[in-house]
């Protein structure tokens, strides 16, 4: 049996229809860019999302840099962040001029250590540090009430980089709401995910809306009079339109989901010798945009083989923390110097979890680890 870890396709067969019929509106409409479709899209994002205003863009990634330029953060600014997220984050940072700094996770959730956080935090005497990036990692919430608070005491911003957790609250707050501002993906594999690339900017805060939407057109309110430097991070009005059709599925979607995951730490917690199962936190919801298992002693790659053999779709989020990247060797992080990072990196495997997954495909898929763990 063929179990990949997304089928898309199955995803979208029951809009199927809606979807070909909004491409032949958007060809009599004629409104490519920034259509009603864009509006409405941002507005239900509002609701969705209970934020004072979303701006849509083209990305995650430009979300975060569009955050990171609406609070004016650049050359000699410092920005905190996890070094176990998808580059993306850290990208951002450095594509405002700015420069990444890191505090290591939490073991059990993979998420941004609130008290490693703070050490950095206190450390930083001059007070460099204008932000701190959590990142709603695998689809469960970081813990903002300590983030906020932190915020506060150091006088950091907090941007929420919410791209895998859409629709995941935290003390029945739905993320992206926390910090002054939150970015979202609609890359196609993410829990709302777009034909194509999107991305979203959420914020509580009207001055700060205003500015993202004057930068994702190039720092302009009225055409051609420019007020700051932006750049085009419109998001593309097709896909804003698809994502209205997708929208008023999402929360079925993530049930779904939530289902297929209580099935595998039901059948998989007693394997904890071996693997272990995702940890759930007290006060959060958990959207699980992955499923990711953290396998012990060094057995990774033999547990990796054995599920491919099966043909059970599996990946590594992310097999190279952030400080280790080639990319960032100027910055001279060295190894050693975040380790639960770079253990979660050596240890973690996500198995397939998705809306659509049948429970044969998952008993299959228990049933082969529970195969390996005997071998
Ligand atoms: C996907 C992702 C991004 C980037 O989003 P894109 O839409 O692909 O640019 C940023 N951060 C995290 C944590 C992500 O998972």
């Amino acid at each position: 049996m063929k179990v990949p870890v997304l089928d898309l396709r199955e995803q979208y067969a029951g809009i199927r229809s809606e979807i070909l019929s909004c491409v032949e509106q958007m060809l009599d409409s004629s409104q490519f860019i920034l259509g009603p479709a864009v509006g409405a899209l941002e507005n239900d994002l509002v609701n969705y999302l209970k934020v004072q205003d979303t701006i849509g863009v083209t990305s995650g990634t430009d979300a975060l840099w569009l955050a990171l330029k609406a609070l004016d953060i650049g050359p000699g600014d410092k920005v905190l962040t996890s070094p176990f997220t998808f580059f993306a984050t850290v990208s951002a940072i450095l594509n405002v001029g700015a420069q990444p700094v890191f505090a290591d996770i939490d073991p059990l959730t993979f998420n941004l250590c609130p008290e490693k956080t703070e050490d950095v935090l206190r450390a930083d005497k001059n007070h460099a540090i204008k932000a701190i990036v959590p990142i709603h990692l695998y689809g469960q919430p970081a813990e903002m009430n300590a983030f906020v608070t932190l915020g506060k005491r150091y006088r950091c911003a907090v941007i929420e980089d919410a791209a895998q957790a859409i629709g995941a609250q935290y003390h029945e707050k739905m993320v992206g709401g926390m910090g002054e501002l939150g970015c979202f993906s609609f890359f196609p594999t993410k829990n709302l995910g777009s034909l194509g690339d999107a991305g979203l900017v959420s914020t509580q805060d009207s001055a700060l809306a205003a500015k993202v939407r004057s930068l994702r057109t190039h720092g302009s309110t009225e055409k051609y009079f420019h007020d700051q430097v932006g750049s085009n991070c419109r998001i593309d009005t097709l896909q804003a339109a698809f994502l209205r059709i997708m929208l008023p599925h999402l929360n079925g979607w993530i049930a779904a989901r939530q289902r297929s995951a209580q099935y595998y730490d039901e059948h998989l917690k007693k394997y904890v010798e071996r693997v272990e199962i995702p940890h759930r936190i007290a006060n959060g919801t958990h959207v699980f945009h992955q499923y990711t298992l953290r396998v012990k002693g060094g057995q990774r790659e033999s547990l990796r083989r054995f599920l491919t053999e099966m043909e059970i779709g599996n990946a590594i989020y992310y097999p190279l923390p952030c400080h280790l990247q080639k990319a960032l060797k100027s910055l001279a992080f060295t190894k050693g110097m975040f380790p639960e990072s770079e253990r979660a990196a050596e240890e973690v495997l996500s198995i397939p979890n998705h809306p659509n997954l049948t429970q044969q495909q998952q008993d299959y898929v228990i049933d082969a680890i529970k195969k390996w763990t005997t071998c």
